[in-house]
């Protein structure tokens, strides 16, 4: 249960958060002389924004966070769930979202679930291996970067580990990672000040700026429990148009 003051953030940001207010973001990291980077060539010393965004809930939300970006001159790294209940990173309708993201110039990455495993870094690393291998079949292009799903709920270890992880980078390596450099929205509010207000900025220096795609898209939407209440809507009525389609007595019941 939330406190007061979070229940007063979490309103204020899911009045704000909308597709006009993310490009207006961008546009104000421009105008203040920032850097697009890639989690390649970012350097926290330098003025670089690093986008990232973890696809939790949807890739069609995804595809118009990657549309704001691509009209901004913006490009990110999304990081897609191998292991979601809510997509399937290999339904024709995912891969043709997919190809839509990587011709755009963004990047994909795995969003890693390791709550899924054992938990065993040796494990884990085979897993997430495995993972990058069948997520690179399906998009045709490498897999060079990864990122924990809720790894402070489920492996804190994560947060800040100076290492390789399935022999890639992963996006809580000490670069990436710290209260100079990093900002979120996964609490449904911004986890350390909204990211203009944020040290980095003042000092210009680099940010990793992650941001989840299902709290920005969906206009009209009051708080981000009508949020989640709008994918649903959504996410059902189309696999009730599935059912139907792959069950032809359903549809006619
Ligand atoms: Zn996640």
């Amino acid at each position: 249960m939330e406190n007061d003051a979070e229940i007063s953030m979490i309103k204020k940001f899911a009045e704000n958060a909308a597709p006009e207010s993310y490009k207006n973001l961008l546009n104000c990291f421009s105008g203040l002389g920032y850097r697009n980077a890639t989690f390649h060539d970012f350097c926290a010393a330098q003025t670089d924004l690093l986008l990232r965004h973890d696809v939790d809930v949807s890739l069609e939300f995804a595809l118009q966070i990657a549309d704001i970006e691509c009209d901004s001159g913006y490009k990110s790294t999304f990081f897609i769930l191998m292991s979601s209940e809510f997509y399937n990173p290999a339904s024709s309708a995912a891969r043709a979202i997919i190809k839509k993201v990587i011709a755009m110039g963004h990047e994909i990455g795995l969003h890693f679930d390791a709550s899924v495993y054992k938990k065993d870094l040796t494990i884990l690393n085979a897993a997430a291996k495995q993972e990058c291998n069948t997520l690179e079949d399906i998009i045709g292009a490498a897999i060079k970067v990864t990122a924990f799903h809720r790894p402070g709920t489920c492996y804190p270890e994560f947060l800040g580990m100076d290492m390789l992880f399935a022999d890639r980078l992963h996006a809580y390596a000490p670069q990436f990672f710290s209260e100079k450099v990093y900002v979120s929205d996964g609490a449904g509010y911004w986890s350390h000040g909204h990211p203009l207000d944020h040290p980095a900025v003042e000092n210009k220096t680099g940010l990793q700026l992650l941001t989840h795609p299902y709290l920005w898209v969906q206009v009209g939407t009051q708080s981000r429990t009508q949020k989640l209440d709008s994918f649903l809507g959504n996410r059902s009525a189309f696999l009730s148009r599935e059912v139907s389609r792959n069950f032809k007595f359903y549809g006619a019941k």
